[in-house]
């Protein structure tokens, strides 16, 4: 039996302008690391050339290259859950398909597997992003260090290295908004991080929107942790404990001074904080029970229309 030792795991989302620059750094970088390897691209339903770029790559190397194709956009962390399902690596390695992490830099993360660390992660050495997305996401570390026990100084960051062992527990999970370095963490035993280059994206544009990083931070702090919750029934105790005090003054008040009008405004300010506070709580349950939801559901997390492999895969179909 000939095993694999590493996989890398690609995920493709509209990526047309940078892949022939990826192959040309990811093979030859993996050539020389003298292992046994395939590489995964998971295309998660690209509406340009991707997929037929994909195809052609296949062609090409069809002794280490697997291509799966996906019926629709799913999601970068849905993609690289395929990925992890179809892999037969001992070892396994995520890397964004726009070259902002070196391909060069994988043979750091095996290094540090080799020390005997289950989970490899990354810390991007001089992040090239826009600004606001260094203030957030540094906002976003902190908070969720505080709140999970999840401690990833970079979690942005996809180029990461995983065991086999870990690779099986997530595949256990059948999560369906899930946050991959979090949950792989969760289940490591002797995590590690390393110091990892990072470039401008050289073509193309973020998949990220505001919107899309928000809604992340929600699946993490939601998916693994129900301290929010608890905070707000923290939160409820003390605003009762408030208001027994403010009512029994104003009693007091009431029978010496007589009744009161004025303070009108303050009341409403009071109120409408209340309200806000009171509506985001509702929103925060909603993020829990629509994730219940989904999951109760259990509509497949992804739908996959091919996949190109070669003969070697053993159950895999021809082209
Ligand atoms: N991606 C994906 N599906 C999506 C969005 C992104 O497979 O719906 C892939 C994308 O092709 C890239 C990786 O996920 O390989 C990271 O995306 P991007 O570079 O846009 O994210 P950023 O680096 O800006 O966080
Ligand atoms: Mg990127």
């Amino acid at each position: 039996m000939n095993t694999i030792q590493l996989s890398v795991i690609i995920p493709v989302y509209n990526e047309e302008e940078g892949l022939q620059a990826l192959f040309d750094r990811l093979y030859p970088a993996l050539d020389k690391l003298g292992v046994t390897y395939e590489i995964l691209f998971v295309n998660d339903g690209s509406r340009d050339r991707s997929s037929a770029i994909l195809r052609e790559q296949f062609q090409k190397r069809p002794d280490v290259t697997r291509v799966i194709l996906f019926q629709g956009n799913f999601g970068q962390h849905m993609a690289i859950m395929a990925g992890f399902e179809y892999a037969l690596g001992q070892r396994m390695v995520t890397l964004d398909a726009d070259l902002q992490n070196p391909p060069e830099d994988i043979a750091n993360l095996l290094a540090k597997m080799e020390e005997g660390h289950d989970y490899v992660g990354s810390i991007r050495r001089q992040r090239n992003d826009s600004w606001w997305r260094h203030v957030a996401s540094r906002a976003m570390n902190s908070l969720r260090e505080r709140i999970t026990r999840i401690k990833i100084t970079d979690q942005g960051c996809m180029l990461r290295a995983y065991d086999r062992k870990v690779i099986d527990a997530i595949n256990s999970c059948k999560e369906v908004n899930t946050f991959i370095p979090a949950l792989a963490y969760s289940f490591a035993r002797n995590p590690a991080e390393v110091v990892v280059g990072h470039e401008e994206r050289a073509a193309g544009e973020s998949k990220y929107s505001l919107y899309s990083l928000i809604r992340l931070n929600f699946d993490l702090m939601t998916g693994f942790s129900v301290v929010p919750l608890q905070m707000f029934s923290m939160l409820g105790i003390s605003i009762s404990v408030l208001s027994a005090f403010f009512v029994a003054f104003l009693l007091v008040r009431r029978l010496i001074v007589g009744p009161e009008a004025e303070g009108l405004f303050t009341l409403f300010a009071i109120a409408f904080l209340l309200i806000g506070i009171t509506l985001f709580g509702i929103g925060l349950l909603g993020e829990y029970v629509g994730r219940i939801y989904q999951q109760v559901r259990h509509r497949p997390r992804y739908l996959v229309e091919a996949v190109l492999e070669g003969r070697r895969a053993g159950s895999g179909m021809e082209e």
